[in-house]
């Protein structure tokens, strides 16, 4: 008898119907005699209107009680699915992080998983009751509300599977498994079958929210099977495995569009040391992440100093550079949040000379203008202005000859 844990995304959860559609599914696997549990979403949208809701009385709400707020989405959700199964006649029960426990840090908005004891869901499979867990939250030594993250019930579903050492994991969502770029952006990606756990890390990271960046980190550590499915009917999967276990690559193996990112610009920031310091660590300080950073060439013993950081911490980290800039005497300071962040991914950047050129030609060709780059052994990231990213990605794509040529199948 095989222990599989199912994470259904807002999209398959979006409306009572499709709760139900998915309830029959679970009784479906769960009458074929494996022990299943379940890990859902916030019904799609629910997140976002939480949010804005906290946000018409306050662009800055604290972020323990937007933590409290966001985690009520996928709260009404499990009900909902346990409270279907009931109907139908199968015994469920719904489970809130904090009724687990699962413990995280205190960085709100963002948590990580601290620990994840097994014995309230073990004991519900060993009753023959399906457990419908609400994913993306958890809670703290102290008893506040955390979230994961956006994404992270993708987080919960695979820190579940490792707790409960399961079978596999399924992700069930609106697409049916991994492709070389959103298919929602570029018509003519290509379906993955297998891809590596590092590769789908490096996506993840740069934007492909097909998965929780995290989730992938924790499915490799703890070398948990995991498979992305379509909850809207389809043959195809993709399964995420180990690097050796991916028979072919090639060069490029994935191009990723990032959203949410802005930059912050100093400009005429003395160039001596221990600026770059006084800077970036009020940020490090508030746990913001910080990305791409350029300083240019000094002049006069004055430089400006660059870098990107994720929007939704634009408003907090303005504030603090902000400080900073008065007190290191910089002449201005400059915010963009028009801008996205194309990147390349692939194992074969290190060992192929040429592979950032080729990018470059590609964008260079339609003539869209990259503001800054980065580079890593496994990627190639280039900003541009926002209304250019998908533009940008379709010709990267293009570039490294990851087009589908059978574009009947997908050409919308
Ligand atoms: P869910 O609500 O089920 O968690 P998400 O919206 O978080 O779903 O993730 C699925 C979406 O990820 C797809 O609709 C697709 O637009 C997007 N996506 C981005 N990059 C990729 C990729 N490389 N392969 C497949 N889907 C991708
Ligand atoms: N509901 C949360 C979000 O919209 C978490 C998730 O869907 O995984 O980000
Ligand atoms: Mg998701």
């Amino acid at each position: 008898m095989a222990l599989i844990i199912q994470k259904y995304g807002g999209t398959s959860v979006a409306t009572l119907d499709h709760i139900r559609r998915v309830a029959m599914g679970v009784a479906l696997t769960k009458e074929k005699g494996d022990r299943i549990a379940i890990v859902v979403s916030a019904m799609s949208g629910q997140t976002d209107h939480l949010l804005s809701m906290a946000n018409e009385i306050t662009p800055s709400p604290s972020a323990r009680e937007q933590d409290s707020l966001l985690s009520t989405g996928e709260q009404t959700c499990a009900a909902l699915l346990a409270i279907t199964l009931e109907s139908m006649g199968h015994r469920a029960k719904s489970f809130l992080g904090l009724q687990l426990p699962l413990l995280t840090d205190n960085v709100h908005t963002r948590a990580r998983i601290l620990d994840l004891p097994t014995d309230v869901l073990t004991r519900a499979l060993d009753d023959n009751i399906i457990p419908v867990v609400a994913g993306f939250q958890g809670v703290t030594e102290d008893g506040s509300i955390t979230t994961l993250g956006r994404g992270g019930s993708d987080t919960t579903a695979v820190a579940l599977a490792a707790a409960l050492k399961a079978d596999r994991c399924e992700i069930y969502t609106d697409v049916d498994g991994v492709y070389t770029a959103d298919p929602n952006i570029c018509p003519r990606s290509r379906h993955l079958e297998k891809i590596s756990y590092q590769v789908m890390l490096e996506l993840a990271g740069l934007g492909a929210k097909v998965l929780h960046a995290r989730s992938v980190e924790l499915a490799q550590k703890y070398q948990v099977p995991l498979v992305v499915k379509s909850s809207f009917g389809s043959e195809k999967f993709t399964w995420i495995v180990n690097e050796e276990d991916v028979m072919e690559y090639s060069i490029i193996q994935g191009v990723t569009l990032e959203k949410n990112v802005s930059k912050i610009s100093l400009i005429r920031v003395p160039d001596r040391p221990g600026i770059a310091y006084k800077i970036l660590s009020p940020l490090a300080d508030a746990s913001i992440n910080v990305d791409m950073i350029i300083q240019n060439a000094s002049i006069d013993g004055f430089a400006d100093f660059t870098f990107t950081i994720p929007t939704t911490d634009l408003e907090k980290a303005s504030k603090l550079v902000d400080e900073v800039a008065a007190e290191i005497g910089a002449l201005e300071m400059l915010a963009d949040n028009n801008i996205v962040k194309v990147s390349a991914v692939g194992i074969g950047i290190k060992t192929n000379p040429g592979v950032a050129a080729k990018m470059f030609k590609s964008l260079w060709d339609e003539n869209i203008n990259i503001e800054m780059i980065s580079t890593s052994e496994y990627r190639i990231s280039c900003v541009v202005e926002e209304k250019y990213g998908e533009l940008a990605v379709r010709a990267v794509h293009k570039a490294f000859d990851l087009d589908n040529s059978d574009h009947s199948q997908t050409e919308t």
